[in-house]
């Protein structure tokens, strides 16, 4: 079994307790509350998502946030370094919410066709601006353009970094429209899913309270990817990762 192989079937490894009801609604009706740790939550029983928004923070970010507060939502957010240092605000108020932080690196460039000195760069700088305002190195990245090799894999793994990929795209850097979006996103979500969306884009923030209600409406409990893998383990640096587990 490859590396990539068994860090995809991590959850389906881990036998782990079940979540209970109160937990679940516990952690559906809000983010985590400051000074609280926040519940956790078996994805092998629980219907899990997790939404992720990449190349922020922009000035569209904060309009997502608000959504997230006033829906009880979390989500998990991938920073282009030098956008961190820009909208400090959004970040620490990412952080204060309970939304998962991680790499997005500092150029946004396709990774696989650098050489691995500048992949380095690119990953160990965005870190530190990151870091540089929350306090903490990020342990989640995505690639660009979700362009990701042997190379890069072991670029993340050096920095402490686990690459995390998607399995639902509504493609929204494409289809600027919120209602196709937020079908696009229906259409394809399964339990375990980690969906990808953009905070750089001003028709994405309108799809996302409807996205929320619908996921909801499903039955659906909508954790950050860290808390998605609490009880499978955990992500392991330089592994990949492109869906939580699901009840079988
Ligand atoms: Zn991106």
């Amino acid at each position: 079994m490859t590396a990539v192989a068994a860090a995809a079937t991590l959850g389906a490894c881990t036998a782990v307790p079940g979540l209970t009801s109160s937990t679940a609604a516990a952690l559906s009706h809000g983010p985590a509350r400051l000074g609280a740790p926040a519940p956790v939550v078996d994805c092998r029983v629980t219907k899990c998502v997790a939404l992720t928004f990449d190349d922020g923070p922009t000035q569209y970010t904060a309009a997502i946030l608000d959504v997230l507060e006033r829906q009880h939502a979390v989500a998990t957010f991938f920073l282009i370094g030098p956008h961190a240092l820009q909208y400090r605000k959004d970040v620490l108020r990412q952080q204060r919410d309970g939304d998962a932080i991680g790499d997005h690196t500092v150029t946004h460039s396709h990774l696989t066709r650098l050489p691995a000195a500048r992949i380095d760069y690119e990953l160990e700088t965005a870190a530190g601006q990151i870091a540089s305002v929350t306090g903490h190195r990020p342990t989640l990245f995505r690639p660009p353009f979700g362009a990701w090799n042997a190379k890069v894999r072991a670029a993340a793994g050096a920095e402490g970094l686990s690459v995390v990929m998607w399995n639902v795209s509504a493609k929204d850097w494409k289809y600027h429209n919120p209602h196709l979006i937020e079908q696009r996103v229906l259409a394809r979500v399964r339990p375990g899913a980690i969906i990808v969306l953009h905070d750089r884009y001003a028709t994405t923030p309108p799809a996302v309270p409807h996205i929320i209600d619908a996921l909801k409406a499903r039955g659906y409990v909508l954790i950050t990817v860290p808390q998605m893998f609490a009880t499978a383990g955990g992500l392991q640096p330089g592994f990949v990762y492109h869906h939580g587990p699901s009840p079988t």
